[in-house]
């Protein structure tokens, strides 16, 4: 990626029309349509995408099973070709200076802009099991449409932490037919869920997941609280989704929560009610997928430039009006 810091603070990059922070999927969509709308565009991305340990991303078309950072090399380069500049590092802080929005840069250099689009994704908190973290991603999974297809036919577990885990069943049941739910801190099967469980021929297993165990980066088995260990290659989870919302609550901003995490609740272009403050993809939709985050940043980069629009139009009639009066 190129790095511009080091003409962060001329008079030319003072001020931009765009800070756009975040450079995954929905960052860089709205990168490449504010600059090809001939708006100064900044993104400045810490480099750790949500999806960073898998393989490849899926359900992406024309793009299928890319991996993760070959995407984001793509979109930088596009959204550079149209004059965006990219630049490595954190944003710390955030603050109101009248029309404008400071950003703080975690070495302390400054960057003023008209709008700001908040592009940070979110955090999976994951289930406190043993080992799990290190499997995340690549054995340990969420999303039967991500990667459920890498594993059709393997041994599959589901960690029951919510009433959903009866959904993931339906959905990895699909995809093969070796699924064992682990009960663990779900709510009780109700009589309905057994009769589904029995019919799909799901194993189901009582109690709580302690530790999964692996050799070589691949996952062997889930041991449950009692000892009891069972073979599994790919275990399903449902991660609490939570936004990176930090610079936003910085500006007032506050947080929804639905049942699958917390997020930036925005109008459906990406405005969130904090003036000059725009949203997209996980940060404001814990559940968007990379073409849905894509197209959320494309959605955002539009409605500013819009909003930006409108607002030099006003300024040049009033400008004419004064000029005439
Ligand atoms: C394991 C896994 C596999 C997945 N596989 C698929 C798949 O196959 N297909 C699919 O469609 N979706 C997949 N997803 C979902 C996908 O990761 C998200 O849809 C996508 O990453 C959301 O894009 P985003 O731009 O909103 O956030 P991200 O891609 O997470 O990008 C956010 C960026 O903002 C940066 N950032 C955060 N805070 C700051 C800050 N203060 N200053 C500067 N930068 C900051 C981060 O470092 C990061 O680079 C997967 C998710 C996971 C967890």
């Amino acid at each position: 990626m190129t790095d511009v810091h080091t003409t962060l603070n001329t008079a030319a990059d003072a001020r931009v029309d765009v800070a756009i922070i975040g450079g995954g999927a929905a960052g860089l969509s709205a990168a490449v349509t504010l600059a090809r709308s001939l708006r100064s565009v900044v993104v400045i991305d810490a480099g750790e995408p949500r999806n960073a340990p898998a393989e490849g991303v899926h359900n992406l078309l024309g793009r299928e099973g890319i991996a993760p950072g070959d995407l984001i090399a793509q979109g930088r380069a596009e959204a550079e070709a149209y004059g965006a500049r990219m630049l490595s590092g954190s944003v710390a802080h955030v603050r109101r200076d009248g029309d404008d929005i400071v950003l703080e840069l975690e070495d302390g250099d400054e960057l003023r802009a008209r709008r700001i689009l908040l592009a940070t994704g979110l955090r999976d908190e994951l289930p406190d099991v043993a080992g799990i973290t290190d499997l995340w991603g690549t054995h340990v999974l969420h999303c039967p449409y991500c990667h459920g297809w890498e594993v059709r036919g393997q041994r599959i577990g589901v960690l029951g932490t919510t009433p959903m885990a009866m959904h993931q069943v339906l959905l990895f049941r699909q995809l093969s037919e070796h699924i064992t739910l682990f009960t663990h801190t779900m709510p009780e099967l109700t009589s309905d869920d057994w009769d589904t469980l029995a019919a799909l021929n799901v194993e189901v297993v009582s109690g709580r997941v302690g530790e999964l165990r692996s050799e070589n980066g691949e996952l062997r088995s889930a041991v449950v609280d009692d000892g009891h260990e069972f073979a599994i290659d790919a275990l399903t989870v449902a991660p609490r989704m939570i936004a990176n919302s930090d610079l936003y609550e910085q500006l007032g901003g506050e947080l929804s929560e639905n049942p699958m995490g917390v997020f930036i609740e925005t109008d459906f272009a990406g405005k969130t009610p904090i003036e000059g403050v725009w949203a997209a993809g996980n940060v404001r939709d814990v559940g968007a997928v990379v073409a849905a985050s894509a197209m959320q940043g494309l959605m955002a980069g539009g409605a500013i430039n819009g909003e930006l629009a409108t607002e030099e139009a006003r300024a040049a009639v009033a400008a004419r009006a004064a000029r005439t009066a």
